[in-house]
Formats: C-alpha cells, structure tokens, sequence
C-alpha cells in the first residue's frame, strides 16, 4: 500500500458528490491525468491512436489512489494508452474469447451450462487496457426493456439455467432503478437461484455501494453474490474497506478476481499483499486470471510458466483460503481451465 503522505491530492468521498456525478466528471484526457501526478505526456510514450480506439477513463477517486510524480504507477499503467498498444503479435484479437459466438440474444451471452451472462450495458466507470471485452459489439448488445423479455424467455425456458450473471461493461454503471427492474423479473423464474454481480465499479468509485443499491439487492429472493476486480493492493484504499464493510453487514460476501498483468502484479510479494489487504477488509480471493489474449494488450502478458511458478510460490507463503485459482479462460471451453 502507498503510505497516504505519497498519494496525490486526496479529497473526502463527500466532496466528490454521488457515483452518478463522479462517472460525469471521470478524467478523460491523459494530459488531465498526467499534469494532476505531476507526470510529463512527453515523457510517457502514449499511443494517440490507442486513445482514440479506447478512450482513456479514470474516476478520481481512483487517479487519488495513485502515486504523485511515479511514471510506473500500478494503478496508473493499467489505465494509460501507451505506445506498447500499437504493437499486435499473432495470436491478439478483437474477441479473444469468442463471445460473439455465444451471443443468442442481445444482451446475453450462454457460454457453459447451468449459468448466463447478461450485458446489463456497455458503459464502465474506468477503461483498463488490458480488458478482454475492449471491443466487444456492446452497439448490438444494448437492449431496452422490451428487448429484455426475449433475453428473460430465454433464461425462462430453460430450466438447467440456475444463475444469471450481470456483467457488462460494468453492471453497476447501470441505474439501481432498472438493476432492480431487471432482478424482480428473474425473481419469477422459478428455477433460478442465484445472481452474481461482477463489477470494478465500487474499486473506483465507492461511492457506488449506496442505499439505493443495497435496498433492491438485500430485498432479492436469489442469493446474491458481488465479484470484485481489483488488481493491486494499493486499490484496496479507505474508502473501498468502508464499500465491502456496508457489503458485509447487508449480508453479501464479496469475492475478488484479478488479473495478472505484467508490471503491474507479476510477483508474489504483490500478490500476496493484494489478498492479504483484500482479506483484512473483509474480501475472500476467487480468481486469478492469466491474461485473455485482446488486441492492444501484449504487453500485459505474463508467460504462463512464469505465472505458475509465481502462483505456487504464493500457495507456499499463504494459508489456502487465501490462494485464489490461476485460470484461464480457453473459447469453446465448458469451464475455466484451471493452471
Ligand atoms: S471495468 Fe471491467 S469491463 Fe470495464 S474496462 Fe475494466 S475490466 Fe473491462
């Protein structure tokens, strides 16, 4: 964790007003970012095109969390268009997973059995480089309430479907309003059980977990789960411990998965203080993901011996609920590969 005296010009979340105003006032423009860390863009190596492709997006309360005048910032390379994002070996692609194979329906995705996903939007509170749904047709999967009936007959005539996934984007960007709309309809699907969210939303905007939100969540019949993303332990700031605290006492046990991304999380002692900080603030690992081979994201990869030795490594120094699963998510696949 950065000690607090490192970290840049922070503001009270009070200040900052709600997590709808806060996504308004996202910083967009790198040279923005860069002259708040006290960082020259002439310096940095950025690729203008990688910015147009994938516009920079970064909410204040996380570019708080970043270290004033640090060109190599964990937190700060996972959001920057640097010049690396033009390079693209073999083997990259716009849809490295072959979601758009799995896509039936606008707005749902039906990979492995028993479980779907739906694009609850297309919008995110931040732009990580190395997202594997970067250039996702979220054009084509943005359906409006009536478009949502077919995605919702779809999960009702089919009875193995036990859980539904919101995911996105981020599925928090979307309004608790139409959250709540869209989780009352599956609560009258008989056979679904559970609801899992995963979202980065409360990592950089916590603000996000609010009354609002916990009202139509904790009021669900479907036992809900929230799946965090966060990367590096200077992520887990103040403000996120008292997001998971509100999390916790509404009864809901947040989980994190993360990404292992060169430069940013490839050594064990990072990792091993991501769930340690994750852990005291009351968030239990899940997964660890070797990267999804996107266009515009090589330089992030991690060789996967590499990610091995480093996971098992970290097995060694910590108890096993502390050890989240190194994965990879292989197209056509029936379930992450475990490495
Ligand atoms: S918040 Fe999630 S969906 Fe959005 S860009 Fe980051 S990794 Fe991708």
């Amino acid at each position: 964790m950065i000690p607090q005296s490192q970290v840049s010009c922070q503001t009270d979340s009070s200040d900052r007003g709600t997590w709808q105003s806060q996504l308004i006032s996202a910083i967009r423009d790198p040279e923005v970012l860069c002259q708040r860390l006290r960082l020259n863009t002439s310096d940095l190596s950025l690729s203008a095109q990688a910015h147009k492709d994938f516009p920079l997006l970064v909410p204040i309360a996380f570019a708080e969390l970043m270290e004033t005048g640090n060109p190599d910032d964990p937190l700060l390379l996972q959001v920057l268009n640097r010049s690396e994002e033009d390079t693209n070996p073999p083997g990259y692609s716009d849809d490295p997973l072959q979601e758009q194979g799995f896509n039936p329906l606008p707005g749902l995705v039906h990979k492995y059995p028993g479980r779907v996903l739906l694009i609850v939007t297309g919008k995110c509170a931040i732009n990580c480089r190395y997202c594997f749904r970067r250039s996702f047709a979220y054009g084509d999967n943005n359906p409006g309430r009536q478009d949502w009936q077919a995605a919702i007959s779809y999960i009702r005539e089919r009875s193995n479907i036990t859980e539904v996934i919101y995911s996105g984007g981020d599925p928090l960007s979307a309004p608790d309003k139409h959250l709540a709309w869209l989780t009352e309809q599956l609560e009258e699907i008989p056979h679904l059980k559970r609801l899992r969210i995963h979202t980065r939303l409360p990592v950089v905007i916590p603000d996000r977990i609010n009354d609002d939100f916990l009202s139509w969540v904790t009021k669900s019949r479907l036992r809900t789960q929230v799946v965090l993303h966060i990367n590096h332990p200077n992520e887990i700031g103040e403000e996120l411990i008292k997001a998971v605290k509100k999390l916790i006492n509404a009864g809901i046990q947040p989980l994190n998965q993360s990404v292992l991304l060169r430069g940013i999380n490839d050594s064990v002692e990072t990792l091993q203080a991501l769930q340690e900080a994750g852990f005291d603030a009351g968030i239990m690992p899940y997964y660890l993901f070797c990267l999804d081979r996107v266009r515009g994201a090589s330089h992030f990869e991690v060789p996967l011996n590499k990610a091995h030795k480093i996971w098992t490594e970290l097995q060694q120094r910590l108890p096993g609920y502390l050890v989240p699963r190194l994965a990879l998510e292989e197209p056509g696949e029936n379930s992450k590969t475990l490495l």
